[in-house]
């Protein structure tokens, strides 16, 4: 660590206060971005892997312009008539099957996400809500109710409800496939009967179709049906927070959920959507919306402003003109075929996982027990961080690689990562 880093530490704690999150025990000083790069203060330039904010790559030109002028033009609070947000919402929508053709836009994913709660309940007008046992869907008061891995002061309210995350490599009830479908919509059923007892019928599941933070499991399309069936015959609906698969990433589906082969009710939507402009939004039903709108008076003093829209539209158009998801489909299956022949030399990979450019391997301290090598992965994260490659790790266990890199991400940067890895795991000792 510099003496620069220990400073900015320090002043960060002064002045944020204690345990303000940062990725990597010698904390990156970024001053500089662009495409898949990014520079620290001392000049060394490390390759991004891992940040799915600047979608379409660190300062995009396109988008930068975008922002620039409009804001030279006008923003102002959104209680105004202005093109901006139809435009975008038109666009937005455009990429969605129907009936979800409206939205509201916000300035995060958790806000989004709360929105969609409250759209569960008026729609339904129950207030049962099921998640998976380790996800994250935001910090408002509400939405950090989700989080399993980080329990809110004053427990759960009793209207929350949660299931086993999937895991594709350890399937509950062993099976995988069918039977780990039907696994876990058995215990949707449940949470679902559980809720009653408290006096809740379901208004929603709410769910990231890809799992993203549940480590990204392999999960065929239509795998989810069982459950989302079971959601709707107890009167509830379906949220999708499509923060992290959503805008091309996976590579096959500009969505998650068209991915996992359902269609949602509510699509939540953050992280990359305005290339690190604070831009989130939720998208669904008109009739969703008008029961949202009758029971709730809403409205976003920022959301969709007008320097906001401009960026997200920007954002969007590059990722449609500059054909950014069949990248992510050609070098993300490049980049796990370099994965896969790792494996095949470093029997720490237990398992090889992810579509897109978002991807990544559970590390294990052997392959018949798949017992998680959880410091050894968090090793080889900060190994690669002073090798000059950004990734981390994450899932149930926290021992599983995630690698999602802006889209522009090229073949050689591919090359650049595996060959990287490849002396990393040779030189990081398994055990401590
Ligand atoms: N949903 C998911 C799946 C996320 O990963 C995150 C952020 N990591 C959020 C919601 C919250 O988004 P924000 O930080 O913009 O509030």
């Amino acid at each position: 660590m510099t003496p620069d880093t220990q400073v900015l530490l320090d002043r960060r704690a002064r002045l944020l206060g204690p345990n303000v999150s940062l990725f990597y025990d010698d904390p990156v000083h970024v001053v500089r971005g662009q495409g898949v790069w990014l520079w620290d203060s001392e000049g060394n330039k490390y390759l991004d892997c891992y940040n799915n904010v600047p979608h379409v790559g660190h300062c995009h030109p396109r988008v930068v312009e975008a922002i620039a002028t409009q804001a030279a033009t006008l923003n102002t609070h959104t209680r105004y008539l202005h093109e901006g947000i139809l435009d975008y919402v038109e666009a937005l929508t455009s990429t969605f099957d129907a009936p979800l053709k409206t939205a509201i836009l916000t300035c995060t994913g958790s806000e989004a996400n709360d929105i969609a709660l409250r759209m569960a309940q008026a729609v339904t007008g129950n207030t049962g809500v099921i998640a998976t046992d380790h996800t994250y869907h935001g910090n408002t008061m509400a939405v950090s109710q989700l989080s399993r891995t980080n329990p809110p002061p004053g427990g759960y309210w009793d209207n929350m409800a949660f299931v086993p995350a999937p895991d594709s490599y350890r399937p509950l009830g062993g099976a995988s496939g069918s039977a780990h479908a039907l696994a876990f919509a058995a215990a949707v059923q449940e949470q679902i009967d559980a809720l009653a007892e408290r006096g809740h019928k379901l208004a929603c599941l709410i769910i990231c179709p890809y799992f993203a933070n549940e480590g990204f499991p392999t999960l065929e399309a239509g795998w989810l049906s069982p459950a989302i069936e079971i959601v709707r015959r107890a009167g509830g609906i379906v949220i999708a927070d499509e923060v992290q698969p959503g805008f091309g990433r996976l590579g096959t589906d500009f969505w998650g959920h068209q991915k996992a082969g359902f269609q949602p009710d509510v699509v939540t939507l953050g992280k990359p959507m305005a290339n690190g402009h604070p831009v989130g939004g939720v998208v669904t039903s008109p009739e969703i919306m008008a029961a949202f709108r009758e029971r709730f008076r809403y409205f976003n003093t920022f959301g969709g402003n007008p320097v906001s829209a401009a960026a997200a539209l920007a954002t969007l158009k590059v990722v449609q003109d500059e054909g950014l998801m069949d990248n992510a489909r050609v070098i993300g299956d490049y980049a796990r075929d370099g994965l896969r022949s790792l494996a095949a030399r470093h029997h720490c990979i237990g398992d090889v996982r992810g579509s897109g450019l978002f991807f990544g391997a559970e590390m294990v301290l052997d392959r018949t027990q798949k017992t998680p090598a959880t410091a050894f992965a968090r090793r080889v994260a900060n190994t690669m961080r002073q090798r000059g490659i950004l990734l981390n790790f994450l899932g149930i266990h926290y021992n599983t690689l995630k690698i999602r890199p802006p889209l522009p991400f090229s073949r050689e940067n591919a090359d650049q990562l595996i060959e990287t890895l490849d002396r990393v795991l040779s030189e990081t000792p398994l055990a401590p």
